[in-house]
């Protein structure tokens, strides 16, 4: 189960992987793999940042299970 506070509109990668028990590159792959999250990408830097809506983190919640490794 994910708890999560409604005033928080976006999670980052590492929010999403201690919410959701994903580990982060499981969780990039089924971001990819399901179209879910948004990709910020900073115009002045080369650094590409994950973001993640509660609805994004609830889906991969129910349909991912938690990494055991
Ligand atoms: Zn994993």
């Amino acid at each position: 189960m994910v708890r999560i506070r409604s005033s928080q509109k976006f999670f980052t990668e590492e929010e999403a992987v201690s919410l959701t028990g994903i580990c982060a590159e499981h969780l990039r792959g089924f971001a990819e793999l399901k179209h879910l999250g948004s990709l910020a990408v900073a115009a002045d830097s080369a650094v590409r940042k994950w973001l993640f809506t509660s609805s994004d983190l609830m889906i991969m919640a129910v349909l991912h299970p938690r990494c055991q490794h």
